[in-house]
């Protein structure tokens, strides 16, 4: 038998290093009993007010994989001039990479479509659900919030 052995050398070394970290600011994080604040950069869920989106269809074409899908028509102003309106704004959430292509092109700025929700706790027992039209896409982060706020 090694002095090193006999002397419990190790066993006393992994002890001091368990005590030393045992004082130190802990990194995990008791999920779900708290949740972690996401940075402020972190693609989230989706958000769209439609009625400031102004139907121009940029954040389609920026999709590389097309799951945005938008119907508009056209209609007169009190003061004569054209105005689109969004008859249909879809995107198949189920299908999306959180690239944030759609949002960066947004000329409108984040405030029309965003994924800056900070909402990630988006699991369904159907991936349907994770298919937004216009209603969910306002809503739908707002009420799974609320939900888990219970
Ligand atoms: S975040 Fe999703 S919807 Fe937006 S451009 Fe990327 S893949 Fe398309
Ligand atoms: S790019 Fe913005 S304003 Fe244009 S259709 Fe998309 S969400 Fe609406």
């Amino acid at each position: 038998m090694k002095i090193r052995d006999f002397l419990l050398i190790d066993l006393i070394i992994g002890l001091l290093t368990s005590f030393k970290h045992f004082y130190r600011k802990k990194f995990t994080i008791p999920y779900p009993y708290k949740k972690p604040k996401p940075a402020p950069r972190f693609r989230g869920f989706f958000y769209l007010n439609p009625s400031t989106c102004i139907g121009c269809g940029i954040c389609w074409k920026a999709c590389p994989i097309d799951i945005i899908y938008i119907k508009t028509h056209d209609e007169q102003t009190p003061e004569g001039k054209r105005k689109k309106v969004v008859d249909r704004f879809d995107i198949d959430v189920q299908r999306c990479m959180f690239c944030g292509l759609c949002e960066s092109s947004c000329p409108n700025g984040t405030f029309k479509l965003t994924l800056k929700t900070g909402f990630y706790e988006g699991a369904v027992y159907d991936r349907k659900e994770i298919y937004f039209d216009m209603y969910k896409l306002q809503n739908w982060v707002k009420e799974k919030k609320e939900k888990k706020n219970g």
